[in-house]
């Protein structure tokens, strides 16, 4: 084997006499890559300048199979990082197929990566959570092909590398030499014109070594152009041509065999150049989703501590604003069952005045105003109670009330049995009582008839008379409106409370619009007839629109509190998302050397942003639904409904979109060769 000098080696300058200096006048023989005085130069983190490569001339050709040797250290990877575009030069001209590629966008070098480059690393550099056919197929995943094309391709390179049987390993599983060759396969997934080996054997046994070497050759052979670096002189002399560094520059550059180099009939790769299409389709969004969901899966606690965040964000805003929702469901349902067409009066201590509410309503008072305060329908005055209430053995307390026999009408509460005491009931004295719902069903269970019977409240005698229906409303924090006796008012007042004033008289207008102004004119005549305003007046009106306001205030700041933990949900996903690129550089940098864009990377990241927001989302709701239904069964009041749902929904995938993109920016900005070189 003689050495034949090329143009492109030592001594620099002078042109060579080849017969491939010659041909490369014409067009059709330009250099695939021409490196013209190629520097790289390195400041470490001290300041300290390291010059890597000092003006490298090279001219390589397709279809050629070359060998760097040198010295560790002398510059080698540096030129292949370069050579692969992962890194550019500090100073001098890289020509790829005639074309300087200085002012190439990141998306160019990205497509020359991906198209016309396959790179084998001496650490084989495969995801370790992916088969060998899945990492096979990543590079053809950014070249847009179909999930079809790719796999048919991949099982058919690693069929004949030899390791057809072991495509649904992990790198784990496999020996250096079978993981080689993997990588291998993967430098050739999307035609791999150009295979840049940096010592693809050194961490194989020579055995394994000298087959990936003969594998390599054999790729030369079919018409690829293998660049490989390695520090052994025996695998060297496999290579057609052997290009010698030290110290940054190179120190010869001759060729092992003597005959003719092949006509370059390749020159495909150069035509797919000139023609390329930059714009290629971005990776779809369902192979986005599957990247996301495969590498969601790789890290299945992680993934978990991130959702939790987020399902317990959406979670709590469901349920904070069904319980919101409930509870001013639940009070409004109150006062509305009181009517919205009452004024309440109830004594009060007049200004300045001390103790207790003094008594001031007299049961004259609720006839006065029936008759003299226009716009009144009805008035009802009340004494209330609670006392025990016995029948045959059975003791049982419950609210008892003194009203007079408009209380039906007036609160809209119609009998289920029997019938409601009369205005002569109660001028007479006479002891009968009506029951509530709740009330008749305790004392009289099994379906006993309450009707007749002789009840005793304080030891005294009632004969129930009649019994009302269920008005319902019980529960968490209300009380049940059915867990009452009634009395007829006057009874009430000699033989129970021994007082002759009202507790309170509610007045029911006519006209709702005129309530207002029925108010005012009551307040009129109770302090004209009173000689001082020893009372108050609600107006249940007011009260429910106040209320309700304060209620949905109430909801939202429910809501908010929900809203605050979906925020820290969200940071949450920040937080590890940034982890996880960390943790993942080394993976962003294998994807960036394999063609990956970097609207690849960051279209990867954010969709496993939302992915794993909108999963939580799903699982938030599913939770929150659960927690409300539960405190349902538990009495409180819950109501669902659709909106807050959709919303939390929509902001848990809106948060992973937010405080996922940071994270995927600084991903997608990573420099390739830097996330390589990290471990
Ligand atoms: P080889 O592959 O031949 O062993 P390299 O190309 O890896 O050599 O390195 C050439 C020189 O550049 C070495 O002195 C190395 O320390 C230095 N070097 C390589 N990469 C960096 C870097 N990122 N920062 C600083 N110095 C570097
Ligand atoms: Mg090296």
């Amino acid at each position: 084997m003689s050495a034949v000098a090329l143009d492109s080696g030592v001594p620099r300058g002078v042109s060579g006499s080849g017969a491939r200096s010659r041909a490369a006048e014409s067009a059709d023989n330009i250099p695939v890559i021409e490196l013209r005085n190629i520097t790289r130069t390195f400041v470490t983190s001290g300041g300290v300048e390291v010059r890597a490569l000092r003006g490298v001339d090279l001219k390589i050709h397709i279809g050629e199979f070359i060998a760097i040797v040198g010295q560790s250290g002398s510059g080698k990877s540096t030129m292949m990082n370069i050579l692969g575009c992962l890194d550019k030069a500090t100073s001098g001209t890289y020509l790829f197929a005639g074309r300087n590629i200085r002012n190439f966008e990141p998306d160019d070098l990205a497509w020359l990566r991906r198209e016309g480059f396959g790179f084998v690393f001496q650490s084989y550099n495969l995801l370790p959570h992916s088969t060998a056919i899945q990492n096979v197929e990543i590079p053809a995943i950014y070249a847009g092909y179909s999930a079809e094309e790719r796999r048919i391709r991949a099982e058919a390179l690693l069929t004949s590398l030899g390791i057809g049987d072991r495509m649904d390993h992990r790198p784990s599983q496999l020996s250096g030499g079978q993981q080689q060759r993997v990588s291998i396969a993967r430098a050739l997934m999307n035609g791999g014109n150009i295979i840049l080996a940096d010592e693809p054997t050194g961490a194989l046994d020579s055995q394994s070594g000298a087959e990936v070497v003969t594998l390599l050759k054999n790729l030369a052979r079919q018409g690829h152009t293998v660049i490989i670096i390695t520090h052994d002189p025996a695998l060297a002399e496999h290579a057609d041509r052997v290009v010698e560094f030290r110290d940054g520059q190179v120190i010869s550059d001759r060729r092992t065999v003597d005959e003719e180099l092949p006509a370059p009939g390749n020159t495909r790769l150069r035509d797919m150049f000139l023609n390329r299409r930059i714009a290629s389709p971005l990776v779809g969004i369902g192979e986005a989703i599957r990247m996301a969901m495969s590498s969601l899966t790789s890290n299945v606690f992680r993934t978990f501590l991130t959702l939790l965040g987020i399902v317990i964000g959406v979670a709590s805003v469901v349920a904070m604003m069904a319980i919101g929702q409930g509870a001013s469901q639940m009070i409004v349902d109150q006062i509305s069952s009181i009517g919205t067409n009452m004024l309440t009066l109830q004594p009060a201590r007049i200004e300045g005045q001390r103790g207790p509410s003094p008594s001031t309503l007299t049961f004259d008072d609720a006839d006065a105003i029936t008759e003299n305060v226009p716009n009144v329908i009805a008035t009802l005055a009340e004494i209330q109670g609670s006392y025990t209430v016995r029948y045959g053995r059975q003791d049982y307390s419950s609210t008892v009330t003194a009203n007079s026999a408009n209380m039906p009408e007036i609160r809209n509460w119609p009998l289920s049995q029997g019938v409601y005491f009369t205005r002569e009931d109660s001028d007479r004295y006479t002891a009968v009582a009506v029951l509530g719902a709740t009330v008749a069903d305790r004392m009289f269970p099994d379906g006993g008839n309450p009707l007749g019977e002789y009840i005793l409240i304080r030891n005294v005698p009632f004969q129930v008379i009649g019994v009302l229906t269920r008005k319902g409303g019980s529960g968490f924090g209300g009380s049940d409106q059915d867990d009452a006796v009634f009395v007829p008012l006057k009874t009430g007042a000699l033989r129970l409370f021994g007082q002759q004033f009202a507790r309170s008289i509610s007045v029911a207008v006519e006209d709702i619009s005129r309530i207002s102004e029925t108010e005012n004119t009551l307040v009129e005549f109770m302090t004209v007839r009173h000689g001082t305003q020893d009372f108050r007046v609600f107006n249940s009106a007011e009260l429910l629109d106040t209320v309700s306001a304060s209620q949905a205030t109430f909801t939202m700041l429910l809501g908010a509190i929900g809203a605050i933990s979906l925020v820290v949900g969200g940071i949450g996903v920040m937080n590890i998302m940034l982890v996880s690129v960390t943790e993942r550089t080394r993976e962003i940098g294998i994807r960036m050397a394999t063609g990956a864009r970097q609207s690849d990377i960051l279209s990867q990241f954010l969709s496993e942003a939302i992915v794993v927001s909108a999963v939580g989302g799903v699982l938030g709701i599913a939770v929150g639904i659960g927690i409300g239904l539960l405190l349902r069964v538990v009495g409180a009041p819950v109501e669902f409904t659709t909106a807050p749902i959709v919303v939390a929904f929509c902001c848990a995938a809106g948060i992973g979109l937010i405080f996922g993109f940071t994270p995927a920016r600084k991903a997608a900005r990573l420099d390739p060769v830097v996330a390589l070189a990290n471990e």
